[in-house]
């Protein structure tokens, strides 16, 4: 049997966290190796999360869980530290698999550089539910035959930044796919400033934010007389985790970091 990868958690106790190390609990090809928190740190990682002793004590220090050598970062933490974290893990020779959203294009330039000098592979997904990533790409080819779109996307309200990079991951695949046109009146004004959302290459982009809700997107795409709605809605957070998986394997076969688990799907 082949060896287990070692996977350390960035955020081990925060919601996607959890699921993660739940994830690598329960597959024979992974293993934790570290866990990262806060407010936990001291507490062993099983225990912090109710799932039962592990043997990994949780700290605030990346360097310490990066020191035990793991093969894997996981990083769900908040978007002022992911830049940090994933540098840190790439100079330490540790493959970045990255869940937190907020990174810049040219910030992931330069981690794919950092990647590359180290002749390591890694990955940053704003959505690492597969459906989603289906919806995204199914929309961007839509895009190309009915221009009109808006995206609405929905999510619960600890979320800390608009709008979800899923949703501006999809503006991104529309951008390539569908020449840029201005929608709706040429002379529309905002009686309420932010009524018709956020503004990229002609189209609108909505974020929602509601107690009760996980993480919800909308694409709707018109042209005269019909209207096409592509919609994806992760129900839980386990929703995340088989794309996760499918990013620690790949990781460990590729050099240089890729944005989007669309390029590692074969679609
Ligand atoms: P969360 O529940 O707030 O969890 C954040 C975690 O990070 C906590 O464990 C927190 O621990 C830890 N943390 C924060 N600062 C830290 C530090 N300085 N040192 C060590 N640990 C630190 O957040 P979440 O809902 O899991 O979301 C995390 C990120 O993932 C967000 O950016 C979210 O948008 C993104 N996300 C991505 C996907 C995807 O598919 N790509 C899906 C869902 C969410 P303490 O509480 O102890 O500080």
């Amino acid at each position: 049997m082949m060896k287990p990868i070692k996977v350390a958690v960035a955020g081990a106790t925060g919601r996607m966290g959890q699921e993660v190390v739940k994830l690598i609990q329960r597959e024979e090809s992974l293993v934790l190796s570290g866990a990262t928190a806060r407010r936990k740190k001291g507490e062993d990682a099983g225990e912090a999360i109710g799932i039962g002793k592990l043997g990994i004590t949780l700290t605030d220090s990346l360097d310490e869980v990066l020191a035990q050598g793991p093969d894997v970062l996981v990083d769900f933490t908040t978007p002022d530290q992911v830049k940090a974290n994933t540098e840190r893990a790439i100079e330490a020779g540790v493959r970045p698999v990255v869940g937190t959203t907020g990174l810049t294009e040219e910030e992931i330039r330069e981690l794919d550089e950092l990647c590359r000098d180290k002749g390591i592979g890694g990955i940053i997904a704003p959505n690492f539910a597969i459906g989603a990533v289906l919806m995204m790409v199914f929309a961007a080819k839509a895009s190309r035959y009915m221009p009109h779109l808006e995206i609405i996307e929905m999510h619960h309200d600890r979320k800390l930044d608009a709008p979800s990079g899923t949703a501006w991951k999809t503006a991104e695949l529309i951008s390539k796919e569908r020449e840029e046109m201005k929608q709706g009146h040429p002379e529309e004004k905002e009686t309420l400033e932010g009524a018709r959302g956020g503004y990229r290459d002609g189209f609108r982009v909505h974020s929602v934010r509601l107690p009760g809700l996980v993480a919800h997107q909308e694409v709707l795409l018109s042209d005269a007389g019909q209207l096409l709605t592509i919609r994806h809605d992760s129900l839980n957070r386990e929703s995340f985790m088989p794309g996760v998986k499918l990013a620690v394997e790949d990781v460990m076969n590729r050099t240089g970091l890729v944005y989007g688990l669309e390029k590692i799907l074969d679609l």
